[in-house]
């Protein structure tokens, strides 16, 4: 599932190719995803004016004060392609640009979710009213992660993947900060003692700046929509790395199943 890393290279490629452009056509392809016909027309002739993301989600304005907002789910993704290519695979909807350019969304798993609302009512949009803080903004710092900890009587695995305590973290970067952070994946998140709460937040900063800076992670289907692939997926060091070696210590990375997630984690690096 494209986490925040993945999001922000995919909104960095559209603010590149498509910020004030125009929109000249919209192809519903597959009517049983999109239900409301009429408003996705109603965006014919409009200027993108602003792309943005909060956590995992893609927010694009448009100069009729509405905004498309977006979630790729588990296997969404997006293909910036010429107008007269073919639509890929497992291709939904369609729009196309007064550049020449067809922003194309596909999603084999149809998990993804696409809404048109009115521009002021985008904060309160339910999915993006409840996400907590953005973990790379100067809003969450040590004090302020401290206190979220604090309450919170979750495994931090579990916590880190609340989308409503920090967002925009999934499965990937919360085993790949934790096992930065020397935490065990298992321990409850107000128990973190001042030291872990430190490497917790550095971890956190330096794996997701690293994973933006690398592409992302191409695992399954992600990619960015001008066709790169990211390639944080090399450095991974505990990530699907189950009975492989750690780089720190060399003992083997286990796997253990979490909440209905895997953990991967190195029991040496990171002891309870
Ligand atoms: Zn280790």
């Amino acid at each position: 599932m494209p986490e925040l890393p993945e999001v922000e290279n995919i909104l960095q490629c559209l603010r590149k190719k498509l910020l004030k452009k125009n929109i000249v056509k919209i192809e519903n392809l597959r009517k049983d995803f999109i239900h409301h016909e009429d408003k996705l027309q109603g965006i014919r002739g409009c200027t993108v004016t602003s792309l943005k993301r909060r956590g995992k989600w893609l927010l694009m304005e448009l100069n009729n004060h509405n905004s498309l907002v977006l979630h790729l789910g588990m296997s969404g993704r997006f293909i910036l392609l010429k107008a007269d290519s073919p639509n890929p695979k497992y291709a939904l909807f369609r729009i196309i640009f007064d550049n020449g350019n067809a922003l194309v969304y596909c999603d084999m798993r149809r998990f993804g979710r696409f809404e048109i609302i009115p521009t002021s009512q985008v904060d309160k949009y339910k999915s993006i009213k409840s996400l907590g803080v953005e973990p790379l903004e100067k809003d969450l710092d040590i004090t302020l992660l401290s206190r979220i900890l604090s309450k919170s009587k979750q495994q931090i695995k579990d916590f880190l993947l609340d989308q409503k305590k920090i967002a925009g973290i999934g499965n990937i970067y919360a085993n790949e900060i934790l096992f930065a952070s020397k935490i065990d994946p298992f321990k409850p998140a107000h128990t973190l003692d001042e030291e872990e709460i430190i490497r917790l937040y550095e971890s956190m900063q330096k794996v997701l700046k690293e994973a933006i800076a690398e592409g992302g992670s191409t695992i399954n289907s992600y990619t960015i929509p001008s066709g790169e692939q990211g390639s944080f997926q090399f450095k991974h060091q505990v990530y699907g790395r189950k009975g492989k070696s750690c780089y720190h210590c060399s003992t083997s990375i286990w796997k253990e199943k979490q909440h209905g997630r895997s953990t991967y984690f190195c029991p040496q690096c990171q002891k309870p």
